[in-house]
């Protein structure tokens, strides 16, 4: 418990214009740049309502995921990003593994690559709190209930120990 420390509203909940490059919005999600983007583009795919993070997801959510993917996909497809997107070697989506979450509001990266920074191992599998879309699409599937905050994470690591919460978290 934090004494004294009023809740901060969730940043991702109130997405404007001067805060935010959004470059896609509709009922269901909005599609905006990464504040501190490690690749070449870095978007980020954030549902509309409120849903903390990939531990709070369902079979039931498959299709809103392949729906982020496609958007995504149809954004990039854009003229302006046409040289960037062609030149790129990988297109890799993922959502990073709580607690490993800097904004506990569901948001899939999209990272159009090369990396621009040595921080790009947070978006790998060897990372090991890196779940990419197409990994966790088919476990997900399987998922009749909400994956549990204490279950194994996603991505192989069920012989990692969770990591203390006191770690420099990522975004
Ligand atoms: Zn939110
Ligand atoms: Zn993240």
């Amino acid at each position: 418990m934090l004494w004294g420390r009023k809740p901060r509203p969730c940043v991702f909940c109130h997405l404007n214009h001067d805060d935010f490059r959004i470059e896609y919005q509709d009922d269901e999600l909005a599609i905006f740049h990464d504040i501190r983007p490690a690749a070449q583009l870095h978007l980020l795919v954030v549902p509309i309502a409120h849903i903390k993070n990939i531990n709070h997801l369902d079979a039931t959510h498959v299709p809103m995921l392949q729906r982020f993917e496609a958007r995504a996909r149809d954004v990039l497809a854009q003229d302006k990003f046409k040289d960037i997107v062609g030149a790129s070697p990988e297109i890799r989506f993922g959502f990073h593994i709580p607690p490993y979450n800097t904004v506990h509001h569901l948001h899939l990266h999209v990272l159009v690559l090369p990396f621009r920074t040595l921080l790009g191992w947070k978006y790998s599998r060897k990372c090991g709190w890196f779940a990419r879309l197409e990994d966790f699409l088919p476990t997900l599937a399987t998922q009749s209930r909400p994956v549990s905050p204490t279950a194994v994470p996603m991505g192989g690591l069920s012989d990692r120990a969770t990591p203390a919460t006191d770690l420099a978290p990522v975004n």
